[in-house]
């Protein structure tokens, strides 16, 4: 339980509601920000504008996925108010106050030295990430039906890197009878790959490889997919990348050349915002848990 804990949660989209339903459930007191459009109502959960609350009894911090923008600006899909975290702000919270959100950026990393606040990035977390990988799998097989003309089963398919997300894209795309090749660099994926029963391959040898495909896909973050790599590939090739912005293609020279190319940011969000808010709000629970924990303890 998380009686006696005051949870700010500031921002964000249909996600957080699930958070918002788990703390109050473990028996946190939340005050929302930037929820004021939000018709349901959460007992124990106090919406409140930004300048109400008292950041000096906080406990924690919940940011919506992306954090910020790199301005301070939060994202709420449930307010029109315009919503910024500032150093003021942390500054005139406990120095316990720990700050959640999925990933980070340049303002939110000065931000949290320049108060000396800890900062925990959910999607850092390998459980996290491979249960999230879930939802970005089903996500990407509702891309990739909806801009063929062909079946998945039966198809090319490559998958470049075997990180979190590569394997569960690779593996899913198989258990649909495509014929799928992995692109890796690192020989431990190499043999992974190959005792998955897939066909591996170095990126190095990438532009080869791309010669005979019908559809690519990316998760690796940096620029892989070059425009050497897509003149190579047939032109009807179908090129998703699931890397975080600006994905790992050149997209200007797919366009130039013909090939469709399209990046595909935040699929659990927009495909199953439920189970994706699920497992942010069960991480959280943990982790809030064990910060109140600790400080019984101490
Ligand atoms: P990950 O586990 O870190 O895997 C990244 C993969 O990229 C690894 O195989 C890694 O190989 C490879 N890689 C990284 N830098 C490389 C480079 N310079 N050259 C060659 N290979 C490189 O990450 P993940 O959890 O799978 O996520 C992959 C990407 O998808 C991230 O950008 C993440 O933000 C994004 N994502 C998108 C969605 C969506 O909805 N589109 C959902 C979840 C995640 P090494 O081990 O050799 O470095």
């Amino acid at each position: 339980m998380l009686t006696g804990m005051h949870v700010a949660i500031i921002g964000g989209d249909a996600r957080q509601l699930e958070v918002i339903r788990k703390l109050t459930e473990l028996d946190a007191k939340l005050s929302l920000i930037g929820f004021d459009q939000l018709d349901h109502g959460f007992t124990g959960a106090a919406k409140v504008q930004i300048d109400e609350v008292d950041f000096s009894e906080l406990d924690a911090i919940i940011l919506p996925v992306p954090g910020t923008n790199l301005e301070g600006q939060v994202d709420t899909v449930f307010s029109n108010e315009k919503v910024f975290l500032t150093e003021e702000m942390l500054l005139k919270t406990p120095k316990h106050c720990t700050i959640y959100s999925g990933i980070s950026n340049s303002y939110l990393e000065k931000l949290m030295k320049a108060a000396n606040r800890k900062h925990v990035q959910l999607f850092e977390r390998d459980d996290v990430a491979i249960y999230n990988s879930i939802p970005t799998v089903e996500g990407t097989l509702m891309i990739v039906i909806q801009h063929t003309d062909f079946t998945i089963h039966g198809s090319r398919v490559a998958v470049l890197g075997l990180g979190r997300v590569g394997m569960s894209v690779a593996r899913a795309f198989a258990a649909l009878g495509a014929n799928v090749k992995v692109g890796a660099r690192r020989s431990e994926h190499i043999a992974r790959i190959t005792e998955m029963g897939l066909y591996p391959f170095h990126l190095n040898d990438l532009e080869k490889e791309a010669a005979d495909i019908d559809i690519c896909i990316n998760t690796i973050p940096h620029m892989v997919v070059t425009a050497s790599v897509i003149s190579k590939m047939p032109a009807h090739t179908l090129i998703v990348d699931l890397a975080s912005k600006p994905g790992g293609t050149d997209f200007r020279y797919a366009e130039k050349r013909g090939v469709k190319a399209l990046l595909a940011p935040g699929l659990p969000g927009i495909v199953a915002p439920k189970t994706a808010g699920q497992i942010v709000a069960n991480v959280l629970a943990q982790l809030l848990s064990a910060d109140l924990k600790k400080r019984k303890e101490t």
